[in-house]
């Protein structure tokens, strides 16, 4: 049985950087659940694994483990290490593409996007992920960091697994209960990758 939906989860910004022209035509591919290309190609890192990532020094303490935890569910759920951290980013500055991935913990957010729990910006070249930053989104949302979701908070791993999910390429997807599908009401507790994740990952990893 599903809870009421009364926030959306999140919004991809794929912004898509060159696609070499003097290359030849390349092949375009099953989407399996993945962004693709112009080309119809799915992006992601290829063997370029695992994705190093910072957080950034807005992310409070309290909440590091949660993100920890959010990396060893797709660490031991596909039989790759997808996620490595590698340091605090002790950055003055906000999200932007500078060569780094970095999770940021925003207290301002856009008004007209309220609804959105976090954002994950990708940045790819050709077929292959280059960049992609997460966005936490405290300004509207709190979250819960216990075992057991509070309610009326959004389950921080659970929205940890989703944005992750989008920084190695997969898109939103509402079958089989996906850890992609677009909304995670206040309280649910989705942590663990479904069977359709897996299947997702396969296609590409
Ligand atoms: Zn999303």
């Amino acid at each position: 049985m599903k809870a009421k939906y009364t926030t959306s989860l999140v919004a991809t910004i794929a912004i898509s950087m060159i696609v070499a022209s003097c290359a030849p035509q390349m092949k375009p591919e099953e989407s399996c659940n993945f962004i693709q290309n112009s080309q119809k190609q799915r992006v992601s890192w290829k063997a370029d694994l695992p994705v190093k990532m910072y957080i950034h020094k807005s992310v409070p303490e309290e909440y590091h483990d949660a993100i920890f935890n959010s990396m060893a569910q797709w660490n031991h759920g596909f039989h790759k290490p997808f996620f490595e951290i590698v340091d605090i980013d002790h950055s003055d500055s906000g999200p932007k593409k500078n060569g780094r991935n970095v999770i940021h913990w925003l207290h301002n957010w856009e008004d007209d996007r309220a609804n959105e729990q976090g954002r994950t910006t990708v940045y790819w070249l050709g077929d292959k992920i280059i960049e992609a930053d997460i966005r936490i989104n405290a300004a509207n949302f709190t979250f819960s960091v216990s075992e057991k979701p509070t309610s009326g908070a959004v389950d921080l791993e659970g929205l940890m697994v989703h944005e992750l999910g989008h920084v190695i390429g997969l898109k939103h997807n509402e079958m089989g209960d996906s850890v992609m599908s677009a909304t995670l009401a206040h309280g649910e507790e989705r942590r663990e990758l479904r069977h359709i994740d897996v299947e997702s990952l396969a296609c590409e990893y």
